[in-house]
């Protein structure tokens, strides 16, 4: 494992805001499967909440990418509800946007990452 904590900048490269050190849960597809990957340790920039992992961290995800993240070594497995939304919703039925931004934001923040 590496030492050397200059390697993640502590500011967001997109907003030029200070990011601090947090763990977090990373979700990704391969292929159809969902995987999750809890308790990462990152860098989340406190604005945007993007997240910047150590080399470590990337290359670790990369060896169970390359094995194809092997079920044997999942911590546990999850079932996942899966939804679509109604096409046939009527546009008088559908939420003013600007009285769920509250909402919004959180559903932003929610599919960034899972702060903890
Ligand atoms: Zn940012």
């Amino acid at each position: 494992m590496s030492t050397d904590t200059d390697q993640i900048s502590h500011t967001c490269k997109y907003c030029d805001t200070n990011t601090r050190e947090n763990v977090v849960n990373m979700c990704l597809w391969e292929g159809e499967r969902l995987i999750v990957i809890e308790g990462l340790p990152a860098r989340v920039c406190e604005e945007c909440l993007e997240q910047y992992y150590d080399n470590d961290v990337l290359v670790r995800i990369d060896q169970l990418r390359a094995k194809s993240f092997p079920v044997e070594q999942a911590k546990r497995v999850m079932e996942v509800p899966v939804f679509s939304l109604p096409a046939d919703l009527p546009a008088d039925e559908l939420p003013d946007p600007e009285k769920n931004k509250d909402w919004r934001s959180r559903l932003d923040y929610d599919l960034i990452s899972d702060v903890f």
